[in-house]
């Protein structure tokens, strides 16, 4: 098959003309033959059973029945508003209906011929009735080849307003086979058919349309899905191999004595093996020629405070100053006490800048940072404003990235002739299958270790009217030293009427908690940043039991003695929400608890929510749950979602394809990086065709 063919407009193919196409293009977005070849079905349906009109039971599903018509009548308030045929086989009876193209309906239907009738059955006083049923005389329908299994194809109102249902999709289908008589240009090479024991690309295109039968059907489907994935993966991997080769990075030669006695003398624990994989890792990025660009997933409190320390010894000790930036000002204070306190025996120079950072010690801040006497700048997104200058910044590291935009990172990206180095951590557990297609172009480090000793956080979802009776636990923990987080949603910071939820709740909290036994502090959005902090090292300090909060404790809040985390409607919080704030607990040795506390009526999905933690505290498998209930693109916000649109693969549930085909992308690459070796002919063939044609590079970056 000529390539070039596929190009052709579908105004051409028999039974289509220049209406029909226009139609296609507007409502589908099918333009070329090739559209139309690679427009799949979205289900199928099983046409090899026949029943019998006294059996009918279900209105559901679809049936096809074999009967006549005995009966045309037009029904309705004025007469023609619908047409109803009486239709029979030798069980029973039942109706016909159709509401639209009436007048060409019935001039063409047949009285007591027999039919094979299909759709889907409503029924009403005892009598089923098919409306707009998809029809064929028996005779035809005997010899054209029906297989068991028949396509199903999206479709649109306007579309079978038009007639141009499922049936015709099918003609068209039928005919764009016959014209291009079944063969298409392989994509894949013979090592990769052989090894996954793929269908040939004609073969798995054909039977994805007309399916032999159901095994034939999941391995065309398997071929085509892998096929997809496997293009996209082979741009992304191939994107991140060039970037490596272009992008010279800083060369961090050698560790040096910073990480070296503080790895011998000041570990305050023992690494936990994924964080020394995870070291390594970095370790051999920076170490080689290339800007290292690695994302860091680790659930919450799994230990990436360490490993960035560590990743911030390597650049020193080369000679580089390295930055630590974080989403909020309470996150940046608290890594800047962290990082001093671990760097001090060193006797490196940290700093701390943010927007609160008055002008008077600003000035003198960044000469020291222009000169070079600042080795770790951490801070805010102050960190990239423009007046900031560094000497020679190595390393960046953007702590709970989800937060950053792609514009900031490019920001950080121009501080230097050669880029940093960039480590972006985050707790937002992305499932691999999803981090491999959106950050397929970022390498991906993973801590999948918690550090030991630490004591599953026990989890109960209870309802308002429990209310008391977990006020009365938590002066049980109070009582034993402990503190306890209180939280409420505030969905939208401005909205007043979130507000006024926090502060009612403060207030009853703190009519159930009376001073002076018990001393409650509240953080939100709306309070200046200065107080934030205030309150925030009180409850640090241990001098307040309870901290009443918004979500702006969501992420990194570090304090060891809190125990409890209390969740004020609960099922209104998104479950990676909910999972980072339990982690905002279990971070010291007792036992910790997380209550998720919620009105009467929970939605199906706000129940699958809750029930979903407290089944489970693995990060990973929550993320999956998530994006099952929310879908990726929501998940990943609008702006990645196009990376998503897949033609038939489907990024839930075709993890394990995705993986495969990332691998074989990965070695391919490896092993014939321009694809010049005459195997992988047709892989490469289609990769220009694909880019030429923008068939999918387009939902790529
Ligand atoms: P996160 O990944 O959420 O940023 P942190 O780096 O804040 O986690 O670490 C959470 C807590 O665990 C901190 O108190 C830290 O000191 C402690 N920690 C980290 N790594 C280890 C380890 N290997 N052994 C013991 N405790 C550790
Ligand atoms: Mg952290």
């Amino acid at each position: 098959m000529n390539p070039h063919f596929l190009q052709t407009p579908l105004d051409y193919l028999k039974g289509i003309g220049p209406s029909r196409a226009k139609l296609l293009s507007s409502q589908l977005g099918l333009k070329t033959y090739q559209d139309l070849l690679h427009f799949f079905p979205n289900r199928y349906v099983d046409r090899s059973k026949f029943y019998k009109i006294a059996s009918l039971q279900s209105t559901e599903a679809e049936v096809q029945i074999i009967g006549k018509i005995t009966q045309i009548q037009k029904l309705g308030h004025q007469k023609g508003n619908r047409l109803v045929a009486t239709f029979e086989d030798e069980s029973g009876r039942m109706e016909l209906v159709w509401f639209r193209g009436i007048k060409y309906i019935e001039e063409h239907l047949k009285l007591r011929t027999p039919y094979v009738v299909f759709g889907k059955l409503t029924s009403y006083a005892g009598t089923y009735s098919m409306p707009h049923p998809d029809m064929e005389l028996l005779s035809t329908y005997e010899q054209s080849s029906h297989a068991g299994l028949q396509a199903i194809y999206p479709s649109t109102e306007r579309l079978s307003k038009a007639n141009l249902g499922n049936r015709f999709m099918m003609r068209c289908m039928q005919q764009l086979f016959s014209e291009c008589g079944s063969s298409f240009s392989e994509t894949l090479s013979k090592e990769i058919l052989e090894h996954l024991k793929l269908l040939d690309r004609s073969i798995a295109l054909y039977h994805i349309h007309f399916p032999k039968d159901t095994q034939m059907l999941a391995r065309a489907s398997a071929r085509l899905k892998f096929e997809e994935l496997f293009f996209i993966q082979l741009q992304l991997v191939r994107k991140n191999i060039l970037r490596k080769k272009k992008i010279k990075g800083l060369p961090f030669h050698a560790l040096g004595n910073y990480f070296n006695n503080f790895y011998s003398n000041h570990l305050p624990f023992e690494l936990t093996n994924a964080q020394k994989r995870v070291i390594k890792e970095i370790r051999a990025d920076v170490g080689s020629n290339a800007q290292m660009n690695r994302l860091l997933q680790g659930d919450v409190g799994s230990g990436k405070t360490i490993v960035a320390v560590m990743a911030i010894l390597m650049a020193i000790d080369n000679g580089y100053q390295a930055c630590l930036m974080a989403p909020t000002e309470i996150l940046a204070q608290q890594h800047f006490q962290g990082v001093s306190e671990l760097l001090r025996p060193l006797g490196l120079r940290v700093e701390i800048l943010t927007g609160s950072v008055k002008k008077s010690a600003r000035k003198p801040l960044l000469d020291s940072l222009k000169e070079g006497d600042i080795q770790v700048l951490i801070g805010t997104h102050a960190l990239i404003e423009d007046p900031v200058i560094y000497k020679n910044l190595g390393l960046a590291i953007i702590d709970e990235q989800h937060r950053f935009g792609v514009a900031q990172r490019a920001k950080l990206w121009h501080k230097n002739a050669l880029p940093p180095h960039i480590l972006v951590m985050t707790a937002t557990p992305i499932p691999r299958t999803l981090a491999m297609s959106v950050y397929g172009d970022l390498d991906l480090s993973v801590i999948d270790e918690l550090p030991p000793g630490r004591k599953a956080i026990k989890t109960v979802w209870r309802s308002d009217q429990n209310r008391l009776k977990v006020f009365g636990f938590l002066k049980d923990e109070i009582a034993k030293g402990r503190q306890i987080y209180v939280v409420y949603p505030l969905i939208n910071e401005s909205e007043a009427l979130d507000y006024k939820d926090l502060m009612d709740g403060y207030e009853s909290i703190s009519r159930e908690f009376p001073m002076p036994q018990y001393q409650v502090s509240i953080v939100h959005g709306q309070m200046k940043a200065d107080a934030k902090a205030y309150e925030m090292e009180r409850f640090v300090k241990g001098e307040t039991q309870i901290m009443v909060a918004t979500t702006v404790i969501e992420v990194g809040v570090n304090v060891p003695n809190a125990s409890v985390m209390l969740i004020e409607s609960a099922e209104r919080f998104g479950l990676s929400q909910l999972h980072q704030l339990r982690g905002r607990v279990g971070r010291g040795a007792d036992q910790s608890f997380c209550i998720l506390l919620s009105g009467n009526k929970v939605s199906k999905e706000g129940k699958t929510r809750l029930e979903t933690m407290v089944a489970t505290s693995d990060g990973f498998e929550i993320a999956e749950v998530d994006l099952k209930l929310r879908g990726p693109g929501d998940l990943m916000g609008t702006q990645q979602s196009g990376v998503l649109q897949l033609k038939i693969a489907d990024i839930l549930r075709d993890g394990d394809l995705l993986q495969k085909a990332r691998e074989i992308a990965i070695n391919l690459i490896k092993s014939d990086p321009e694809l010049s070796k005459t195997n992988n002919k047709p892989i490469l063939a289609a990769y220009l065709s694909l880019v030429k044609h923008k068939n999918i590079w387009n939902y790529i970056s």
